[in-house]
């Protein structure tokens, strides 16, 4: 029987935009898989300070991904109080469904840090690790660190290189903030749904 193949796509979603939807959907294209799922983290160990609380932006992924029948959201790491590691959220998805390849995706900015991961070894075991081209960093300079990350690890991770879209949750919360347009950065209902909520005021 053919393997399902499932990508896991983890982030602090804060808000998230088009440049995370973009991203999963040309993995999902290249590596045929089955389906991918957002997993917004709930303290991340790396991130001193979240804006927007776990209930929103598990609410922000949930509809930006609503009519997508292959993007799901999933609860695993903001229902829990401790820190959510990705070896944690990986062993989860690996005990939950048999027979299964996990891939997980990051942006090559996110990739770099991988050896300061908690349990680094193991998550490589985990899945297939892809690394996604951002705006900002060098796909040169990326490959040769990962090239560094490989041989201190083990294990291999994939670079690809897809379309570019210079957007960050750092700058849509800096635009909510001042009262300037994020229209077309992020999905419609996602931008309802911070203005309604008075998510990013300061
Ligand atoms: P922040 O500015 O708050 O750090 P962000 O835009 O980087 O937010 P995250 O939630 O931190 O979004 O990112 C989750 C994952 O998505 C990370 O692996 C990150 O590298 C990747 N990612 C985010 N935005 C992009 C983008 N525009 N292009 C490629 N990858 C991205
Ligand atoms: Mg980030």
């Amino acid at each position: 029987m053919k393997k399902r193949k499932v990508g896991i796509m983890g982030g602090s979603f804060d808000p998230i935009h088009l440049g995370h939807l973009v991203v999963a959907n040309e993995v999902l294209n290249i590596y045929n898989l089955d389906e991918i799922i957002f997993v917004p983290t709930g303290n991340p160990p790396h991130k001193d300070k979240l804006r927007a609380d776990s209930f929103h932006r598990y609410m922000m992924v949930y509809m930006a991904v609503l009519s997508n029948d292959k993007f799901s959201v999933s609860d695993f790491e903001i229902r829990k109080n401790d820190k959510s590691y990705t070896v944690n959220t990986l062993k989860h998805f690996r005990q939950l469904y048999e027979d299964t390849d996990l891939y997980f995706i990051t942006g090559a900015d996110a990739i770099i840090e991988l050896p300061h991961w908690h349990e680094a070894a193991e998550v490589i075991k985990l899945c297939k690790l892809v690394a996604v081209s951002r705006p900002g960093i060098s796909m040169k300079e990326a490959r040769q660190r990962i090239d560094e990350i490989e041989n201190i690890l083990g294990g291999t991770i994939e670079m690809l290189q897809v379309p570019m879209l210079q957007i960050s949750s750092t700058d849509i919360r800096g635009r909510f903030e001042k009262g300037i347009s994020a229209k077309y950065l992020l999905p419609e209902s996602v931008e309802q749904y911070i203005m309604k909520n008075k998510l990013y005021k300061s």
